[in-house]
């Protein structure tokens, strides 16, 4: 009984990673939800969402909480930027260098340690745009 638990919990996990690595859209719980619905289609919003959190904390997924806005997502882990869209929230990968440097300011100037950043740039998307030009 609790082995057969756990490998329920395991093929739930491995379906959402897997859900969530096909795709660059960021989802939020409530889409990813949509997306895994279609492989086991009596998972709750509720046991993708606990999934989620348990992922995120194991670092095998990204969980982007910005304020103000629902939580969304990420299947790569490896530091990258990302633009979000200030119309419709929409968010994109930023495929540019990373820049490690401004750590090193950031730690001399604040004198924190362990110092690692994240960027996020906001501008209005191509969809947004060519619909705000009619
Ligand atoms: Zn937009
Ligand atoms: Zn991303």
């Amino acid at each position: 009984m609790h082995t057969q638990l756990n490998h329920r919990m395991t093929k739930q996990r491995q379906i959402i990673i897997e859900e969530l690595r096909k795709v660059t859209s960021h989802p939020t719980a409530d889409q990813l939800h949509e997306m895994v619905r279609k492989r086991l289609p009596r998972i709750s919003l509720s046991t993708v969402y606990r999934n989620l959190e348990t992922l995120s904390s194991e670092g095998m997924i990204l969980k982007m909480d910005s304020a103000g806005t629902q939580k969304r997502f990420d299947g790569t882990v490896e530091n990258h930027y990302h633009i979000r869209c200030s119309r419709c929230g929409r968010v994109d990968d930023v495929h540019m260098e990373t820049i490690p440097e401004i750590e090193e300011i950031a730690r001399r100037r604040s004198s924190y340690q362990s110092v690692s950043h994240i960027i996020e740039f906001t501008g209005i998307c191509p969809n947004c745009y060519s619909q705000s030009r009619g």
